[in-house]
């Protein structure tokens, strides 16, 4: 049995000529997977019965299987899915006005041990290859009614710069025509800053969006809320997205978890003032933290997280907060998975 997903709209019809089917055939195929997130080849309903019963034979479309759906009161859905190793991975939809969208994992697991964050408290497993991370999108669409999948972020667990060349291939196949047709400016990887991989984003022709999960603007509170830090230094990180910007003339989103009693005073919005202040095209996506048992953090007050967003305001930076959503099920990244596997 071969994954259907490996095959190009070509090689599809390669194998339907050899079989004496005509080549069109392969379009519907291509169309009832990714344009209608049909999963089942016996729902394919404008093919032969015959022709479906030798796909069946000789194709998978997903080897991913649904574990969980749970659906927060905002709207917000979470998946949990288990792989065919049986390791677990997440997603989410999040629905909003004018907008579906998916946010999807590119790593079993995460080595980069975040301490906010729920995904790195097993440690590292394995990557996703291209094919799992777009099964997740057949599966979401699949067991979601409400609507197309229109953007599509990289913020469930993994760090997707550390699984490249998989996570392109995947954006690649979400872009490409014959299959989603999402649009590249719909595409956002987040990444806590792995430097090498940002150089090499921005030596591709995608215009994707690039976020940087930075929160923090002081050398020392990074290194000890986001280890990598250590690796790749903040300020050599702040030099590469200036760099960045500048060859590809595209924002980046600076995404800013704001924790009590860490990283959310007055003088820490100040700072991110000033190391912001050289950067053309730069926006900010604050986050009030979601509190994670594990973890012992929780978000500042509303006054607090007011006046940080004010201090970036006044001084001219594009600053969105982001609503906590989906708190009642476990969405934020790898809280599900870590109830799970216990
Ligand atoms: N490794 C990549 C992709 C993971 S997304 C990266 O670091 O960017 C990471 C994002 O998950 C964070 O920027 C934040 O938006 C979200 N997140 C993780 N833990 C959270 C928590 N406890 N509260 C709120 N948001 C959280």
């Amino acid at each position: 049995m071969r994954d259907i997903k490996e095959l190009s709209l070509l090689e599809l019809e390669c194998f339907l000529t050899d079989l004496n089917q005509p080549k069109y055939h392969a379009r519907q195929i291509f169309s009832w997977i990714y344009k209608k997130f049909i999963i089942d080849f016996d729902l394919m309903s404008d093919l032969p019965v015959a022709l479906r019963q030798r796909l069946k034979e000789s194709f998978f479309i997903t080897s991913i299987k649904l574990e969980k759906q749970q659906s927060a009161k905002d709207g917000t859905e979470k998946f949990l899915f288990k792989l065919s190793d049986n390791n677990f991975i997440e997603a989410v939809i999040i629905p909003a006005k004018g907008r579906v969208t998916a946010c999807i994992s590119s790593q079993v697991g995460c080595k980069f041990a975040c301490t906010f964050c729920a995904s790195g408290i097993k440690g590292f497993k394995r990557n996703l290859t291209h094919l799992e991370i777009i099964e997740q999108l057949l599966l979401l669409k699949n067991k979601f009614s409400g609507g197309a999948i229109t953007h599509i972020v990289f913020m469930g667990t993994g760090e997707p710069l550390d699984n490249y060349d998989f996570v392109l291939k995947a954006i690649r196949l979400i872009n490409s025509k014959d299959c989603f047709g999402i649009g590249a400016r719909r595409i956002t990887i987040s990444t806590c800053g792995i430097i090498p991989g940002i150089k090499r984003l921005e030596e591709e022709d995608l215009q994707i969006e690039l976020s940087i999960s930075l929160h923090s603007a002081d050398e020392d509170i990074r290194e000890q809320i986001v280890p990598v830090d250590r690796k790749y230094p903040l300020k050599e990180l702040m030099r590469i997205c200036k760099e960045y910007i500048r060859a590809t003339r595209r924002q980046i989103t600076f995404e800013y978890i704001l924790i009590a009693g860490l990283n959310s005073s007055l003088q820490d919005a100040q700072k991110l003032v000033r190391i912001l202040s050289g950067l053309r095209l730069v926006k900010v996506n604050l986050i009030p933290a979601n509190p994670v048992k594990e973890l012992n953090i929780a978000p500042p007050g509303k006054l607090e997280i007011l006046l940080f967003q004010d201090t970036l305001k006044k001084a001219g930076i594009p600053v969105t907060l982001r609503r906590q959503r989906g708190q009642d099920i476990d969405a934020s990244c790898g809280q599900l998975r870590l109830k799970y596997e216990k």
